[in-house]
C-alpha cells in the first residue's frame, strides 16, 4: 500500500510514526487508565507542528496535504484512537471551518492559539434530543442588538469539559429549520456558558465528550461564523474532513490490532504448534489484511479528491463507514485469536475492541452514512 504514496509522504509517515514512537506511546497505557482527556499529548502534538498540518504558513502552519492529515491520523490512531480524537478537532474540523468561513480578524484570533496548544478547540453540534437528525437542534441564538444571546445545551461534545473555545451550532429560527443553523464561537469564561462532566464511555479513555450548557450566554456579533443560517453548511463542509480523519483513525487502530495478532498467533502455541499456523487462523488473518487494504484504498481515494479541490463528501462518507465496520470485525477477530488473554486489559486488542465501537458512532452512524451514500446515488 505504501506504492501509492509519495516519496515525501511516505517521509511524512516515518517521521510522524517516529514521533508517535517516541512522544505518545511510553504514556499511552497510562493517559488511557486515567479515564479524562490527556492535556499533556495537546503540548506534544503542537510542539510537533502537527495540529497545523491543514493551516497555512501565514498562520503558523506547515501548509500540508489532506493525504498528509490521513496519514498523521492513522499513524496516531495505531498507537490511541483517543489521542487521534484529541488530535483531530484542532488540525481538522475547527481549524476547516475557520479557515474556510472566518473573517481575517477570527482566523488570527483563533487559529494560531488552536494550533500552538494554547487553546483547546471543540466542535459543538449534537444535542441531548438531536443527534442525526442534527438540522433538528434546538439551541437558540437571538439577535438582541449587537449581541446575540444563546440558550440550549450540547452533548457529546469531544473535549467539552476542558475546551477553551466552541465552535457551537443554534439555530436563528427554529422555523427555518436547516436554514436557521448558524455557527458562533463561545470562548469558555463568558457568562451563561457552563460544561458538564465527561461521559464515562466504553472506548476513548484518553479522550473525553462531555455536555455543554447555555444560558443567556450573550456573545458579541463579532463570533459569528460565516453568515447567519448557512451554519449547516459550514458544519458538513468540515465534517468531510472529520470523516476522513475517522476513517484514519478505524485504519489505525485496525493496523495495530493486525500487528498485534500477527505477533500473537506466531508466538501462542496449541495443540503443538504456534496457532498462526492453523489454516483456520491464517484465514481470518489474510481476511483481516484484506479489509484493511480495502478501508486504506477508500481513504486514500478521498484524501486525493480533497488535494485535487475535488469534492469527496460521498468518498468520505463511504470510507468512514467502510473503515469504521471494518476496524469493529477486525478488532472482533483480534480479540477472538488473542483467546482469554485478550479479554484482559493487559492486551492492548482489549482497548482496541472498546474504542473500534465509538467510531461506528461519532461524526455520524454506520446508518446515517448509508443514508448519505444512497442519496447520492440518485442525484
Ligand atoms: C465519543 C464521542 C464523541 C463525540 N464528539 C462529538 C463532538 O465533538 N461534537 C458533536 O457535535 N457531537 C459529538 N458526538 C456525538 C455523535 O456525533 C452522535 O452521538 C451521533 O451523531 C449519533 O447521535 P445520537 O447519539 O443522538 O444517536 P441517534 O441519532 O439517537 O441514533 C440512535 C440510533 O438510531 C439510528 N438512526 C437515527 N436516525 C436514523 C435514520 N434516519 N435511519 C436509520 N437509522 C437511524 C442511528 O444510526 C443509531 O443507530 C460524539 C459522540 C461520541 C460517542
Amino acid at each position: 500500500m505504501d506504492s501509492l504514496l509519495t516519496d515525501n509522504e511516505l517521509g511524512f509517515k516515518k517521521d510522524v510514526r517516529d514521533f508517535v514512537k517516541k512522544e505518545l506511546v511510553p504514556h499511552v497505557d497510562e493517559w488511557e487508565s486515567r479515564n479524562e482527556y490527556a492535556r499533556e499529548a495537546v503540548g506534544k502534538f503542537a510542539d510537533y507542528g502537527l495540529f497545523g498540518i491543514l493551516v497555512p504558513a501565514e498562520y503558523g502552519g506547515l501548509g500540508g496535504t489532506t493525504m498528509e492529515f490521513l496519514i498523521a491520523s492513522i499513524e496516531i490512531a495505531r498507537a490511541s484512537v483517543s489521542l487521534a480524537s484529541i488530535f483531530g478537532a484542532p488540525t481538522g474540523i475547527f481549524t476547516d471551518a475557520v479557515l474556510k468561513y472566518g473573517t481575517e480578524e477570527q482566523r488570527r484570533r483563533y487559529i494560531p492559539p488552536a494550533i500552538s496548544g494554547e487553546t483547546i478547540v471543540c466542535f459543538a453540534i449534537t444535542e441531548p434530543a438531536a443527534g442525526s437528525d442534527a438540522a433538528n437542534m434546538s439551541t437558540t441564538a437571538t439577535k438582541d442588538g449587537d449581541e446575540w444571546v444563546i440558550n440550549g445545551a450540547k452533548t457529546f461534545i469531544t473535549a467539552g469539559d476542558v475546551g477553551d473555545i466552541v465552535l457551537v451550532f443554534a439555530t436563528v429560527d427554529r422555523s427555518l429549520k436547516a436554514k436557521g443553523i448558524t455557527a458562533f464561537f463561545v470562548e469558555k469564561g463568558t457568562p451563561g456558558f457552563t460544561a458538564g462532566k465527561a461521559e464515562d464511555l466504553l472506548g476513548l479513555h484518553a479522550s473525553s465528550a462531555a455536555e455543554l450548557f447555555f444560558k443567556d450566554c450573550r456573545v458579541p456579533s463579532s463570533a459569528l461564523l460565516g453568515e447567519a443560517g448557512k451554519g449547516l453548511r459550514i458544519a458538513l463542509g468540515s465534517l468531510d474532513l472529520g470523516r476522513l480523519h475517522c476513517a484514519g483513525q478505524a485504519i489505525g487502530l485496525a493496523d495495530a490490532a493486525l500487528e498485534a495478532t500477527l505477533t500473537y498467533t506466531a508466538d501462542r502455541e496449541q495443540f503443538g504448534r504456534p496457532i498462526g499456523n492453523f489454516q483456520g487462523v491464517r484465514w481470518m488473518l489474510a481476511d483481516m489484511s484484506v479489509q484493511l487494504d480495502a478501508a486504506r484504498l477508500l481513504a486514500y481515494r478521498a484524501a486525493r479528491m480533497a488535494d485535487a479541490g475535488k469534492r469527496y463528501s460521498t468518498e468520505a462518507a463511504k470510507a468512514k463507514l467502510f473503515a469504521a465496520e471494518m476496524a469493529a470485525d477486525l478488532a472482533r477477530k483480534a480479540v477472538q485469536l488473542h483467546g482469554g488473554y485478550g479479554c484482559t486489559k493487559d492486551m492492548a486488542v482489549e482497548r482496541y475492541y472498546r474504542d473500534a465501537k465509538l467510531i461506528e458512532i461519532y461524526e455520524g452512524t454506520n446508518e446515517i452514512h448509508r443514508e448519505v451514500i444512497a442519496r447520492s446515488l440518485r442525484s
